[in-house]
């Protein structure tokens, strides 16, 4: 059920573990099925310098998060925050329609994590 992209990235998900010091953490949980997202970022001169992920879910919420990193990996904040759900499902080469709601946490984690940082 699901693609080659998503099988990939749900083998050998990228950027997994945790940042000690990270400058912003976003959590994110759906009601779904119970998929549980942790995001850290490093910023240096308003990029993300690095980020890691904690995932715990299902096939749809591992892939889409792995593939949310490589997305905003070097990205600038503001060019982070457009990145969106949809982008994530789409640079996975779609997702089955009942796992979108599984994917579609993945770009939120990211956009919690650079308002964590952001906050006073
Ligand atoms: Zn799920």
């Amino acid at each position: 059920m699901y693609n080659d992209i998503v099988l990939d990235h749900l083998s050998d998900p990228r950027n997994v573990g945790v940042i000690e010091n990270a400058d912003g953490i976003g959590h994110i949980g759906n009601t779904a099925d119970g998929d549980k997202i942790t995001v850290y970022i490093k910023v240096e001169n308003n990029e993300i310098a690095d980020i890691k992920i904690k995932v715990f879910g299902c096939g749809a919420a591992i892939a889409a998060a792995s593939m949310m990193t490589e997305l905003a990996l070097g990205k600038t904040l503001d060019e982070a925050l457009e990145i969106t759900n949809d982008a994530v499902a789409e640079a996975l080469g779609g997702l089955p329609e009942h796992k979108l709601l599984c994917s579609n946490i993945a770009a939120t984690a990211l956009h919690n994590a650079i308002r964590d940082y952001k906050k006073p």
